[in-house]
């Protein structure tokens, strides 16, 4: 595995592989490495011949109270993790080489990128779209594997690729749990175990709302009201947002038509620490 840290080396990397007829497959991190990762990786070796991950903590994703000093920075064994996972070319630039004096260009991702997500986190989405953007343009892929943890991250994604007549096919990777059902994450390190083990209660909420489903509900209101009181009642959990939308469009969604497939996106605090969820949930029910 071979580490690169300039931009334009990366791209000199990427496009001879090109050349070669290579399939670059990519995916892009922010570091502290975990099983997530990994299955994104492992997708990536499936299905493309060369795999180029990256890590790079964005610094203008972080709104000015958010956690972007003290985000787990553990190089030394993401290379490990990386190098035994298959990876080709790890590319983890300094914020100096994506960001340079007198940068200016972002991104602005619309009316999608202003809910749920976007009204905690104003400005996040535009950044995120910006070094996705970059890094497609630096790493060249045909493939980029996103997980479906981040789900709206993912819908902005495909849709900046379709905006952007970008030629580049998105991958979704299945979200990887931990035993109890909590959704890994490296933002998982600032739980407590009392709260690693009360964070449970998100994908309690998320089998109940599947059930449901299955039960032919189509109320979907409802549905995520009774899923928010869940949470709500576990002691030291409180919702940020708990709602359905549709899959296509990634908008709110109040009643279901059967066999049309929602997103049940949860956002929770287990103490200070602020969780994301979701699910893919076919609707079984007629549409009252
Ligand atoms: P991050 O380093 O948190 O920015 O995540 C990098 C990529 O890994 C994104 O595409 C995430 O959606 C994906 N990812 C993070 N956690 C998981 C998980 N538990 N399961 C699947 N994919 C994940």
């Amino acid at each position: 595995m071979q580490i690169i840290t300039e931009p334009g080396q990366m791209q000199a990397i990427a496009e001879k592989l090109r050349l070669n007829r290579q399939l670059i497959g990519v995916v892009m991190t922010m570091g502290a490495l975990h099983e997530g990762h990994l299955s994104l990786v492992k997708l990536a070796r499936e299905s493309a011949g060369t795999v180029i991950l990256t890590i790079f903590v964005n610094p203008i994703q972080f709104g000015p109270t958010e956690d972007l000093h003290r985000y787990p920075r553990p190089f030394e064994q993401d290379v490990a993790l990386a190098q035994s996972a298959g990876v080709d070319y790890l590319f983890a630039p300094a914020v100096s080489s994506i960001y340079p004096d007198h940068y200016h260009t972002t991104l602005q991702c619309g009316a999608l990128a202003e809910q749920f997500e976007g009204v905690q986190r104003p400005g996040h989405f535009n950044g995120m779209a910006t070094v996705v953007t970059k890094l497609f343009n630096i790493t060249k892929p045909h493939r980029a594997i996103f997980g479906e943890k981040d789900a709206q991250q993912l819908a902005i994604i495909r849709q900046i690729v379709a905006d952007l007549n970008l030629d580049i096919t998105i991958v979704p990777a299945p979200i990887v749990r931990e035993e109890n059902g909590l959704a890994v994450s490296s933002r998982n390190v600032y739980l407590s175990s009392q709260e690693r083990s009360t964070a449970g209660i998100l994908y309690r909420g998320i089998c109940y709302a599947e059930q449901r489903l299955a039960e032919q509900e189509s109320d979907l209101h409802a549905v995520a009201a009774e899923v928010k009181e869940m949470i709500d009642s576990e002691p030291g959990c409180r919702t940020d947002y708990v709602g359905f939308v549709n899959e296509e469009r990634f908008e709110l969604a109040e009643r279901a038509e059967q066999g049309k497939e929602y997103r049940l996106l949860i956002a929770a605090y287990c103490g200070s620490v602020r969780l994301i969820d979701n699910s893919r949930i076919r609707a079984q029910g007629q549409a009252k």
